[in-house]
């Protein structure tokens, strides 16, 4: 028996759980596999972004800004945060026209935001293409290294007196009327029926849509894919010291502590019966390099040194998260859909689901996400 009851161990379970014991509540944690080998683990780092970011998210990532800064203080362990700054880089006519009201709206919701003519873009990128013509800058934007900062977090959450089981994955829930009286998990090669004091947090990322759909009968609008990253050799210094994002390119580059650099932003992986993960597609890595390429030529020259698509994230059809209870199941709180850019907002959004778990009633700042919003 457990008061609270948390599906999944990534970053969003293990700071759910932390705050939760901080509070001194009962709270157990189960998690299919190890921490964070979902997609809070992986290669290299992940970008802690409120450049281009949906508006609704702005608020999250304010706070969050704040939370980050000192993160590593309150958990005891490192989290590899550093504010290296994002420049959203523009090379279109059609683009620069609009990035004013970007810049405007970013500012308005309290994230520094400069609109940067294409001289100043290359006084802070020196090695940027010609054909950049601009770009918006956000001083506070930075990378956390993803997987130590979730291990980091399930410690501090153990420390302060949650129990966290590994290996254990969730199978199922029982009800009585619209209340889950007990989750089913397999622990220890074993089939176990834990009992749910008072509330379920189900956190376990490309797995909630299908365990919703059989336990409580509710199709979410999501799905699944497997976001390809790369890291190209190292060339020491790289040639970028900044985050970088893109106005209209599949793009996203970020030079790592061991002087290579990682390339993503938004090319896929294929899903593989046979490992049961995602696995690279050829054109999807050079897609991918020569994107980076067309804006640093440097990069041309680099080696693909490792590319991974075995995290899975699910993505909602409107692009941010589902944070809510679902019918049928009154106390359960569901949050998903992160949409390849949850890492950043994680620390706030994690404290906000974990003061709705506490106080039973949904923080303003997270009514943008609600379930209802899908119907008309
Ligand atoms: C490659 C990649 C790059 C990304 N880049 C960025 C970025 O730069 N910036 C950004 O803001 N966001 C980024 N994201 C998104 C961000 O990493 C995720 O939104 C975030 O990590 C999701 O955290 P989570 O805790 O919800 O899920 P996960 O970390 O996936 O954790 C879910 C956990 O649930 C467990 N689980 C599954 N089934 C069960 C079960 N039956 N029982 C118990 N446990 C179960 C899994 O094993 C997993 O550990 C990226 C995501 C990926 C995959």
């Amino acid at each position: 028996m457990a008061d609270y009851v948390i599906v999944g161990g990534g970053i969003y379970g293990c700071a759910i759980a932390w705050e939760l014991a901080k509070a001194g509540e009962e709270t157990l944690l189960l998690e299919a596999k190890s921490i964070a080998s979902g997609a809070s683990g992986g290669l290299g780092e992940r970008g802690v972004r409120a450049n281009g970011r949906d508006l609704r998210e702005l608020p999250l990532m304010r706070l969050a800004y704040d939370i980050w800064l000192d993160l590593h203080e309150r958990i005891g362990g490192f989290t590899g945060y550093r504010r290296l700054g994002h420049l959203h880089l523009i090379e279109r006519e059609a683009d620069l026209a609009g990035a004013p009201a970007q810049v405007w709206m970013q500012n308005r919701q309290g994230i520094e935001s400069h609109l940067l003519e294409a001289e100043q873009s290359r006084e802070l990128e020196p090695q940027l293409s010609e054909n950049v013509i601009g770009a918006i800058y956000c001083p506070k934007d930075g990378v956390a290294d993803h997987s130590a900062t979730t291990r980091a977090i399930a410690e501090a959450a153990r420390e302060a007196g949650a129990q966290i089981i590994e290996n254990a994955p969730v199978t199922g829930l029982r009800r009585q009327g619209d209340v889950i009286i007990s989750i089913r998990a397999t622990i220890d090669g074993k089939d176990r029926e834990i009992e749910v004091g008072k509330q379920v947090i189900l956190l376990s990322n490309a797995h909630v849509a299908g365990f919703v759909r059989d336990n409580i009968g509710i199709e979410l609008p999501l799905w699944r894919m497997w976001p390809q990253v790369m890291a190209l050799a190292a060339d020491i210094p790289p040639p970028m010291t900044h985050l970088i994002g893109h106005a209209h390119r599949t793009l996203a580059i970020k030079p790592l502590p061991d002087g290579r650099v990682m390339v993503s932003g938004g090319w896929r992986g294929r899903w593989d019966e046979a490992s049961g993960q995602g696995e690279p597609v050829a054109e999807q890595v050079e897609g991918n390099r020569l994107q980076a390429a067309a804006v640093y030529p440097a990069l041309a020259e680099l080696e693909v040194d490792e590319v991974f698509t075995d995290r899975a994230e699910m993505i909602s059809v409107d692009g941010i998260p589902i944070i809510d209870t679902l019918p049928g199941a009154a106390n359960m709180l569901v949050g998903v859909g992160w949409s390849g850019h949850g890492w950043a907002i994680a620390p706030a959004a994690a404290k906000l689901m974990a003061r709705w778990a506490l106080s039973g009633e949904r923080p303003e700042m997270l009514a943008s996400f609600g379930y209802g919003r899908f119907f008309a």
